[in-house]
């Protein structure tokens, strides 16, 4: 079957493998949809402009007051539609009239930077895309790439606006956010440079560049750059392997490896629809327990809070320990001694010669050249863990050399 992944699933799995598996693997329902002011705002401005760049085409601009009228209708409706059986959830401090003027700032001001708008020729506005995952038709042969096969991996997405500006095929966003992402923050770049494959599956002989342009309307900005071919292969590269991943994953998933997915905490699990499935936060909607044991009948909740208190004295106990240490071995140095005594208990100190390695691989020959290597050498048993969990090496073909154990670590910490 043919899998066809989107920006948005392969943000999710980068995010957090389990939420990816309980909704796309998985196929759980997150609850109902439902507006927001925010959602609102931006599909207005969003219709508005491509009503706008709709005229523009059959060379029939629109002025700002008509634009103004267009956008305000629609709002209402939008709001209407919205409100009919409650009311729309306000975040922080805002009223729906700041969204009301917000959307009218963005429209009023796009149009003044923009017109008369004769610049521009528009291919297309508010076009859902389809395209395979291959690489850049100039590095077709780069190996390394998922190849269109039989099962071919397809990408979908969304275009706010394809323009032709001279030989230049512009790809258009409009983001309506009121925070900025910071320059290092490169999803919406890598999404708009990896649509750049559909253009060029498309249109390959009507243009000569492709760029992209992000408009920032709250901020009156635009991001822009070219989509050149090494871009394109290096954002290509990025998903063709986050796509590998999630379809390895997939295939151990369904071979009966369920807990192939892991739980990765991020800032958004307080958010996540998912988390009374989630190992790292289903907890938090239990009801308390007792269970029983050598401490008696306890509370889980009394056991938890009890162990992260022995866990933060077992930590300080430790720093006053090296601070005591330091200051007896300066003592013991000094007086040239080997025990020391308190009023109930005593300390033997012995000086033990330690070995850094400065330079292993140096190392590593001349103790080749002196026969000396396999003694000298330990397999790191935490790499060959690593090897066997991302499965580039099974226990099978480890035969009886080695052996799985399961043991639990317990971190403490607050809430
Ligand atoms: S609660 Fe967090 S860790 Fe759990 S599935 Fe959701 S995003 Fe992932």
């Amino acid at each position: 079957m043919m899998s066809v992944y989107s920006f948005s699933q392969t943000q999710t799995f980068v995010q957090c493998p389990r939420k990816y598996q309980y909704k796309y693997v998985d196929k759980i329902k997150e609850k109902e949809f439902e507006s927001s002011p925010d959602l609102i705002l931006g599909h207005s401005v969003h219709a508005a402009l491509e009503r706008l760049y709709n005229q523009i085409n059959i060379f029939k601009v629109p002025n700002k007051d008509e634009l103004l009228v267009k956008f305000k209708d629609q709002r209402d409706t939008e709001i209407a539609e919205a409100t009919k059986e409650k009311p729309l959830e306000m975040k922080w401090e805002q009223t729906l009239e700041d969204y009301i003027r917000r959307g009218i700032h963005y429209v009023a001001n796009y149009y003044d930077k923009y017109s008369p708008f004769e610049w521009v020729s528009i291919i297309a506005t508010e076009v859902s895309i389809t395209f395979d995952l291959n690489p850049p038709s100039a590095l077709a042969d780069t190996s390394s790439f998922i190849k269109e096969d039989k099962n071919g991996i397809k990408f979908r997405g969304f275009i706010d606006r394809l323009d032709k500006e001279g030989e230049t095929f512009v790809i258009n966003d409009y983001k309506t956010n009121k925070n900025l992402p910071p320059e290092n923050k490169e999803e919406y770049q890598e999404q708009l440079t990896l649509y750049g494959l559909w253009v060029q599956q498309n249109y390959a002989k009507y243009y000569k560049n492709i760029k992209a342009r992000l408009h920032y309307l709250h901020f009156d900005l635009t991001d822009e750059w070219e989509i050149t071919n090494e871009r394109l292969a290096a954002v290509t590269k990025k998903y063709s392997d986050i796509i590998k991943d999630i379809e390895d994953k997939k295939f151990h998933y369904n071979m009966g490896n369920k807990k192939i997915f892991e739980p990765k905490q991020n800032n958004f699990c307080k958010y996540c629809e998912y988390y009374s499935l989630c190992p790292l936060r289903a907890h938090l909607k239990f009801d308390d327990e007792v269970i029983g044991g050598e401490l008696g009948e306890k509370t889980v909740k009394w056991l938890v809070d009890e162990y992260v208190t022995l866990s933060q004295q077992e930590s300080q106990a430790k720093n006053d320990k090296e601070l005591i240490k330091a200051l007896l071995v300066e003592y013991l140095e000094q007086h040239d001694l080997l025990k020391l005594f308190g009023n109930t208990g005593k300390i033997s100190a012995s000086k033990l010669e330690n070995i850094s390695l400065e330079d292993k691989e140096k190392a590593k020959s001349i103790l080749w050249e002196l026969w000396l290597l396999n003694e000298a050498m330990e397999i790191d048993r935490f790499k060959l863990q690593k090897l066997v969990k991302e499965n580039k090496l099974s226990l099978e073909q480890l035969g009886d050399s080695a052996i799985k154990s399961t043991s639990w670590v317990l971190r403490s910490g607050t809430q």
